[in-house]
């Protein structure tokens, strides 16, 4: 078989070594193991713990773990590079991975980079090395749940999950929708509301992100998992029901998620690798099967009607756009961004989530009839590409809302009398 072409071509977007590598890796991987499976995964709606196996025995569980603990240290802008690669393959695969791989940015790179006292960059450092040694020695996946179907994961509110302080450990109840690797992971890493006393009023400043083991007392998995699109993540809800937590399952000290949140906005961009691969993948479709080159189709060339290069040459615009404004954000995200790198990330998120829908909705209108058949990819991008724009803390809708009010507003100023 033969392999696509970088997404990124390393010397034209001026890739570092380890980029370049990694990119590599996960484009090989990807295109000869997952692109074969990922229509089984789609069609059944099941998790791709082949490809997870896969991720393992080739060293990428780890890729976002600091080179101390043995891990492939990338940073936030090579793990994003590297994911789209997956993407272009299996997109419900790059969506899971970025949710356990963000269990190692927050805890690595990101954290790497906030001040911290001493005593509490040692006592970070002692508990990520448990998580770091599970996750190389074992194989353990790491889930990413935050969404309560209320406005927590949106970032307004306190999450609703509450841990509630005990003399070892917490007592945590509630409910997450949407966990992708439900079932799947080894430990979900789930943010919630501290609690030192039942009445206490629950407070954003007071978020805890905790590792639960899956297979802890109190801990299940329930309802349905048939979606529309990115089937293969099997995000279904887990319940919490007094389920106690040691200290030592924290991920992060007390306080420092919320201000990692809170100076790191670039961390929510790494929903959007999936969605570039997606992106690429309908693109690169098109070309093949205009050219009479797409496997398990006739060689019917199209490519000499004028209306369908019009078509190929809108997508690779739209395409080209999208690729450009996500890697410059990418290659700016820093703590504390100003306000025009902020703006900037909004309109790169905005753009790859509702970009990807639009190229993969061009494809298919001009491909034609055959190209939508489920013997074909196209018709799970075109499905998958729907799911981006919708996922919080940064859906199309809430970046347009505050790219609307940052180009009108500076800080402080209020109309409200
Ligand atoms: C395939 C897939 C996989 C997912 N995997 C995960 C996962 O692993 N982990 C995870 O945490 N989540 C995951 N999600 C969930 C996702 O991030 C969203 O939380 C979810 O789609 C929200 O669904 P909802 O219907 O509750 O959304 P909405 O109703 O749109 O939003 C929920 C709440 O947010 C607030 N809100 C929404 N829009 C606005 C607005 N414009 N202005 C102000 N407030 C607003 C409101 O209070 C609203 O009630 C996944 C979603 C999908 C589609």
């Amino acid at each position: 078989m033969l392999i696509d072409k970088p997404i990124f071509e390393p010397s034209e977007w001026k890739l570092t070594k380890q980029q370049k590598q990694l990119c590599e890796e996960t484009r090989i991987i990807a295109s000869k193991k997952f692109e074969k499976r990922a229509a089984k995964y789609d069609l059944d709606a099941t998790f791709p713990s082949e490809n997870y196996s896969d991720l393992y025995e080739h060293n990428l569980m780890g890729i976002c773990i600091p080179k101390e603990y043995g891990g492939r240290d990338a940073d936030l802008k090579t793990y994003m590079l590297a994911a789209s690669e997956i993407g272009r393959y299996c997109g419900a695969t790059a969506l899971t991975f970025n949710m356990h791989v963000s269990s190692c940015l927050w805890t690595g790179f990101l954290s790497d980079q906030l001040e911290m006292d001493k005593d509490t960059r040692k006592e970070h450092h002692k508990m990520r090395e448990m998580h770091y040694e599970r996750i190389l020695k074992k194989g353990s996946i790491y889930a990413q749940p935050f969404s309560e179907g209320n406005a927590s994961a949106a970032g307004k509110t306190a999450f609703g999950t509450i841990a509630l302080r005990t003399e070892k450990g917490w007592i945590v109840n509630g409910k997450k929708i949407f966990a992708s690797l439900s079932g799947h992971a080894n430990y979900y890493g789930v943010l919630c509301t501290e609690l030192l006393e039942i009445n206490s009023k629950p407070s954003r400043s007071n978020t805890m992100y905790i590792a639960i083991p899956a297979h802890q007392k109190g801990v299940r998995v329930e309802g349905d998992w048939d979606p529309l699109g990115m089937r293969g993540t099997v995000s279904r809800t887990l319940i919490f029901e007094d389920v106690f937590i040691p200290f030592e399952e924290q991920l992060m000290p007390r306080g420092i998620y919320y201000n990692a949140a809170k100076q790191w906005p670039h961390m929510f961009m790494t929903l959007t690798p999936s969605y570039v691969g997606i992106a690429q993948a309908c693109y690169d479709f098109t070309v093949r099967y205009l050219r009479g080159e797409q496997p398990g189709m006739s060689p019917v060339k199209r490519r000499m009607y004028p209306t369908k290069q019009l078509t190929v040459a809108q997508i690779k615009i739209i395409l080209e756009q999208t690729k450009s404004i996500w890697y410059q954000s990418i290659s700016e995200a820093k703590p504390n961004p100003s306000k025009e790198q902020l703006m900037r990330a909004w309109a790169a998120q905005y753009s790859v989530m509702e970009n990807v829908n639009e190229i993969a909705r061009l494809a298919i209108r001009t491909c034609g009839g055959q190209s939508m058949l489920k013997s074909q990819p196209l018709e799970r991008f075109y499905r998958d590409s729907r799911c981006g724009a919708l996922m919080l803390p940064w859906t199309a809708e809430l970046c347009m809302d505050m790219l609307g009010k940052g180009a009108l507003y500076e800080q402080g100023e209020s109309d409200e009398s």
